[in-house]
């Protein structure tokens, strides 16, 4: 028997529970790993309340992240004892996730812990991390260097946006970070923030093209925020849009693209080919500075994660949850 969180739907409603779990309830895989740390993101938050249709089959365990070691393995590239690491793959959605003192994978989902990290930064970093890098690389790989001017990061104080600041800091960009909390000013500065913008001020209808500022941006936030955004990115500027914090509307005109030549680049975690995963997760081990992760993340037990997803969802956690499944 192990611990996790089983969330349930049938005729007595939707419902997420700790329970004890059996090991024949495991899914297919050719990986068996001892989880050690998981994670509470934003789509782990949205499965747990059941406020977004995350979870496709029940009974699922959820979880998209997890760190552990190899129990078992049939798969070539994995053995017993080796420390892996997870993000994705439909795992927490279709497949039971991290959120489990156990689970069962296709080992072709795995990545191997990085030697930079314990399993603990690791999920301190996550899935909204590992997404944070991928907006990154997707800056650099369509030429937007610190010389081209200020990066906008919007939802700064959440997952994806402490890790974009921190980040992009470190390789000398220029960051402006948005937020809708004044209370974490300081906190953003410490990420190297050198201005904090108000929420309020992207989140109305705006104009098709306002003054051009952004040479990059990283967005968590959609709708009338994405479209704002774009709007005010400088001529030949990248847009990486990766959330929807704030809606998954984008009512845009085309005007930033077709007179600014504006890009905008669509960032998605979940299914992204292996060879981008391992290079995003070697570009955090050299380019993410490990001592602001203390800053960046909190760490909670199994038995906090029900009433965490809630305070998660209502904007009240900052930075990154790690989750010790032990505990
Ligand atoms: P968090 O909840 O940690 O952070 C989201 C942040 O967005 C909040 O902290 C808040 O920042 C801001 N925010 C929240 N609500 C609103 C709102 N109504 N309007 C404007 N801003 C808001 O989530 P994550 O960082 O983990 O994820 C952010 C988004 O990215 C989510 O939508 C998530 O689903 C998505 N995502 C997508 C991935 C992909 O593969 N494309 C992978 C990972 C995440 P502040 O308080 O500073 O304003």
């Amino acid at each position: 028997m192990f611990k996790g969180i089983l969330i349930e739907k049938d005729e007595a409603g939707y419902r997420a529970a700790l329970t004890d779990l059996d090991e024949g309830r495991l899914p297919e895989g050719d990986v068996t790993v001892r989880v050690s740390h998981s994670t509470l993101n934003y789509k782990d938050a949205l499965a747990i309340t059941g406020k977004g249709p995350v979870v496709r089959t029940f009974p699922m365990v959820p979880g998209i992240d997890l760190a552990g070691t190899v129990e078992h393995s049939t798969h070539p590239d994995y053995a017993a004892g080796d420390a892996v690491i997870l993000n994705g793959w439909g795992v927490g959605e279709t497949h039971w996730g991290g959120l489990a003192q156990q689970a069962r994978l296709n080992g072709n989902w795995l990545v191997p812990l990085p030697a930079q990290f314990t399993p603990q930064q690791a999920m301190a970093i996550g899935t909204a991390g590992y997404t944070a890098m991928l907006c990154v690389l997707a800056l650099e790989r369509h030429g937007v260097t610190p010389a081209h001017g200020e990066i906008l990061v919007t939802g700064a104080a959440g997952g994806v946006g402490s890790v974009a600041s921190a980040v992009l800091t470190r390789l000398g960009y220029s960051v402006v970070a948005v937020s809708g909390r004044p209370a974490e000013t300081e906190y953003l500065k410490h990420l190297g923030a050198v201005e904090v913008l108000d929420r309020a001020t992207f989140a109305t209808p705006g104009k098709p093209l306002g003054r051009e500022r952004w040479a990059g941006v990283v967005d968590v936030v959609g709708s009338h925020t994405l479209a704002n955004v774009c709007a005010t990115t400088k001529y030949r500027g990248v847009v990486t849009a990766c959330g929807l914090a704030g809606g998954m509307d984008f009512p845009a005109t085309v005007a930033p693209f077709i007179l600014r030549g504006v890009t905008l680049v669509g960032i998605d975690s979940v299914i992204c080919p292996r060879p981008e995963r391992l290079e995003a997760w070697r570009r955090l081990g050299s380019d993410l500075d490990v001592a602001k992760l203390d800053t960046i993340s909190q760490e909670v037990g199994l038995t906090d994660v029900i009433p965490f997803a809630s305070k998660l969802l209502n904007g009240e956690v900052r930075g990154r949850v790690i989750v010790d499944v032990n505990r």
